[in-house]
């Protein structure tokens, strides 16, 4: 049994791997591997029959220097300071890797939402916006959505604040529906930007997407929409799963039939298209041309890696390997494609969101798309270029070179205060 790793030792060594190909001061370096602060809170709600419910909650404001802070708001059992810790420090360089002028920042409850009704969730999503009140902002920090929460979550929070500062102010969050101050493409970003890289990514190999296996861990909101652009891209998506299980067709699912029946069933499982059921590790192992986990962190132990047969590893989700899985993915000569560029597709369109609340201006979808477009593919060529010219042992590092180097310049721009 190997250990499970902690995301947030997870994020410190890959900050110290592109710290060390940049030869980076220790100094500096210290100063990037840790939060600028963390909010942890206790909400307390009252229900209808006058019990009292505690709900653990966070907010970690990661690094400012590029920007205020920006990221999601996870509802989950497994949510954890570490957890917030981490991915708070994947968005601040995630940021900096595809160019958005952002810090990084995350927060979570820990709860599982699924116990909860729609208006036990809206109560509890207020309490966390009430004591969040004073630490977000358009111009401080700006949440989003992220695993178990969405538009209706961001509503009711940019609603909370605004009813509280007594103002309208769209951009204190984002991810919004579209009535609320959204953005077109908002939604199906993360699995765009998942889809772009891929393309990037194979014709960087050598190899066309049209044609291509693929398997995808995850039928949320990342991994679904991946699956079917890849499909209108001309791949074959041969399997996919949620957290019931895996769904398996050789000759390829229709990935919004797939989307139908879990809508209608809550789980891929018994979708009558497919040709065998298969456990969660079956389908991180199937020897497919392109893997895409679109689920939860460490999804990819270094056990597992010793399995995978996939040529490419695209990583929707956040921080699906541990470091000890990259290892051997790097020794084994796959080419693992990472979170901070492929799912920036979610914090770029949430970016033009600010932009559009700010301006009160709005695109169309069409607009969103092709700079959504722009900023992927001019990140996918600044990671290539990276890659090609640092002594880095993938594109992970190579990636994190691009990223902190971007933080760094800003940080030493503006010095130390006091
Ligand atoms: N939760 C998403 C992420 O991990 C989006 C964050 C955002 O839009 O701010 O990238």
């Amino acid at each position: 049994m190997f250990e499970e790793a902690n995301p947030f030792e997870s994020l410190q060594e890959q900050i110290d791997d592109a710290g060390a190909a940049l030869d980076l001061d220790a100094d500096i370096l210290e100063r990037l591997k840790h939060p600028e602060r963390v909010l942890e809170t206790n909400l307390t709600v009252e229900w209808d029959d006058g019990s009292l419910e505690r709900f653990k909650a966070f907010r970690s404001q990661f690094n400012g220097d590029r920007g205020p802070y920006k990221g999601g708001i996870r509802y989950h059992p497994n949510v954890s300071r570490d957890e917030v810790k981490a991915l708070s420090g994947w968005m601040v360089y995630k940021c900096a890797m595809v160019g958005i002028p952002y810090g990084g920042g995350k927060g979570g409850i820990v709860i599982d939402p699924k116990e909860y009704s729609e208006g036990e969730l809206e109560r509890i999503t207020r309490a966390f916006a009430t004591e969040l009140r004073p630490f977000v902002g358009e111009d401080k920090d700006i949440p989003a959505p992220d695993v178990n929460t969405g538009q209706r979550e961001m509503n009711w929070i940019k609603n909370t604040y605004e009813t509280l500062e007594n103002t309208t102010a769209p951009g204190v969050v984002t991810g919004k529906a579209i009535e609320s101050g959204g953005s077109e493409g908002r939604v199906e970003a993360t699995g765009r930007s998942t889809m772009l890289t891929a393309r990037e990514a194979f014709e960087y190999l050598g190899r066309s997407i049209s044609g291509a296996t693929v398997a995808v861990q995850g039928y949320g909101n990342a991994g679904w929409i991946a699956a079917n652009l890849l499909e209108c891209n001309g791949a074959t998506i041969v399997s996919v799963s949620d957290s019931s299980g895996a769904i398996y067709n050789e000759s390829g699912l229709d990935t919004q039939a797939v989307r139908h029946h879990k809508d209608d069933t809550g789980s891929v499982i018994g979708f009558n298209d497919a040709d065998e059921e298969l456990a969660d590790e079956e389908l991180l192992t199937l020897d497919v041309d392109l893997l895409i986990p679109a689920a939860l962190e460490n999804a990819i132990d270094e056990e597992l890696a010793h399995e995978v047969q996939a040529d490419a590893i695209v990583e929707a989700a956040n921080g699906p390997l541990t470091p000890r899985a990259d290892d051997v993915l790097t020794e084994r000569d796959v080419a693992v494609f990472p979170d901070i560029l492929a799912n920036a597709g979610g914090v770029t369109v949430s970016y033009f969101e600010w932009v559009q609340n700010r301006q009160r201006f709005y695109w169309d979808e069409d607009r969103v798309n092709e700079e959504l477009e722009t900023v992927i593919v001019t990140a996918f060529e600044d990671l290539v270029s990276a890659y090609e010219s640092y002594d880095v042992p993938n594109f992970r590092t190579a990636a994190y070179v691009v990223a902190l180097e971007r933080v760094v310049q800003a940080f030493e721009e503006g010095g130390t205060f006091p």
